[in-house]
């Protein structure tokens, strides 16, 4: 298998340490809104990478977060607190934003059949070995202390620009005309806030007697010590987090605990909708809800998403997520027939391995769909197309009513009989139970619409 690793820059060889344990981690959701189309996207592509490990016969233990502590809404270490936000626009407390989004998510994880992560880790649950990870960084004399928080001097990571490739100098540069914080340098970041006096942050920790909560990169440097263990195999995440979030993973994790945090690292891109970026003011932060609204389900859209590859820009239409149902529809309808033939046309040799072997070039699915739509699949071929994508074509089957197949029979009797309008007339009957009968050489079969 081989996977895009950001730290390379290169297409590589993917071989775990150990095939039963592969330690995977994945930055999740701020969960203060619904997620749209574009964040859900990740977790897709995400699901493909788990699915097609456990199809080589690795076994994968991976963790999710969820971030319900408020972090800032820019990657700069101001700006306003995403839940503080939430709860200010609902009237509602951050912990209750954070519930009633985190349920959401969660929903929407499953109705898009993705495999549960081995562990999903709630960001409020690791203050504490958070607070232990900054003791242990100041210790090491990797922190200093400014009005507002602990920051961690990157100067002191000589590492740091190694993953985003940075240029600090250029970084340094730029930075000087306002420049004018307590940082030392212009990456330096902060692992501890402290609540200001007079300010009203509705999440807070003790921690050197007095009120804070944490820095935003701080959970997934914890939950990754305390639930995996580094070195893990495959960190993922979006492009956006390589600059800021993941650069700054590293420096907190290799600094403290002197090993590689990340084998291998994944981003997937961002998607815009209708050639527009996703935002508030365009009106266009789709959910699987508005989808279902226009009569597609999340699975129609999971096909969208895994007809492109998780490295490209991609564009989102209704008129490609029409294209993508039609095709899962069509898939839908060659495993209805199979189902009712009585010899099968032969399936194409090693349909399985060959499978396995298109996708497993840095996950390209679009290539593995075309075989599918060029080869004849059996019965079990399907079976491990299901394994492999979650598309659930199988459970999908669901053969027509009693009522359904009654009218089917006397469709065939009347065009037996020559009764062309009877038939019809049974045929658009059939249809509003969302049937439909094409007649073969060996009989009639029925479809889906
Ligand atoms: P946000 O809630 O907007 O901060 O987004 C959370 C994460 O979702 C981001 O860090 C991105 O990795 C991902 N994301 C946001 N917008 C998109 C998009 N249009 N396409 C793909 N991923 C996105
Ligand atoms: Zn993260």
């Amino acid at each position: 298998m081989k996977l895009y690793n950001t730290l390379t820059r290169s297409l590589d060889v993917f071989n775990p340490a150990d095939p039963s344990n592969v330690k995977i981690y994945t930055c999740g959701p701020t969960v203060y809104d619904y997620a749209h189309i574009g964040n859900l996207t990740a977790y897709v592509y995400w699901d493909l990478l788990v699915r097609l490990l456990r199809s080589s016969h690795f076994q994968v233990n991976r963790v999710l977060n969820l971030t319900d502590v408020g972090h800032l809404t820019s990657d700069a270490d101001d700006g306003e607190d995403k839940l503080e936000k939430g709860a200010r626009r609902e009237g509602k407390t951050v912990w209750e934003i954070a519930e009633h989004y985190a349920g959401s998510f969660l929903k929407d994880y499953q109705a898009l059949e993705l495999i549960p992560p081995t562990k999903i880790c709630k960001a409020t649950d690791y203050i504490q070995q958070g607070i232990a990870l900054v003791q242990r960084l100041t210790e090491q004399g990797y922190t200093y202390e400014t009005t507002d928080g602990i920051y961690f001097d990157t100067a002191k990571f000589p590492r740091y620009a190694e993953l985003a490739r940075l240029d600090l100098d250029h970084l340094r540069a730029g930075a000087r005309v306002e420049f004018s914080s307590e940082k030392h340098n212009p990456a330096d970041f902060a692992l501890w806030k402290f609540v200001r006096e007079g300010e009203d942050h509705a999440m807070q920790w003790d921690y050197l007697g007095r009120p804070g909560y944490p820095g935003w990169h701080l959970e997934c440097s914890t939950i990754i010590h305390e639930e995996l263990g580094e070195p893990i195999d495959i960190h993922a995440g979006g492009i956006d987090h390589i600059p800021v979030h993941h650069t700054n993973e590293v420096a907190q994790s290799e600094a403290a605990f002197d090993q590689t945090l990340a084998h291998f690292w994944l981003h997937c891109n961002f998607i815009t909708i209708e050639g527009e970026k996703i935002s508030k003011s365009l009106g266009n932060i789709y959910t699987l809800a508005d989808l279902a609204k226009q009569g597609f389900s999340p699975l129609d859209f999971k096909l969208w998403v895994l007809q492109g590859h998780y490295q490209s820009e991609r564009n989102f239409s209704f008129t490609d997520l029409a294209a993508a149902k039609q095709r899962r529809l069509n898939w839908r309808n060659r495993l209805a027939t199979l189902t009712q033939q009585d010899s099968p046309t032969p399936a194409t040799p090693d349909f399985c391995d060959q499978l396995l072997k298109l996708v497993s070039d840095n996950l390209n699915s679009a290539e593995g769909f075309s075989f599918i739509d060029n080869s004849t699949l059996s019965y079990p071929d399907w079976e491990f197309v299901d394994q492999l994508f979650g598309l659930g074509l199988i459970d999908s089957i669901i053969p027509p009513s009693a009522h359904a197949e009654q009218l089917i029979k006397e469709r065939s009797a009347a065009r037996d009989a020559k009764d062309y309008s009877r038939a019809d007339q049974l045929r658009a009957e059939l249809e509003k139970e969302g049937i439909t009968v094409l007649d073969t050489p060996s009989g009639p079969i029925w479809q889906y619409l």
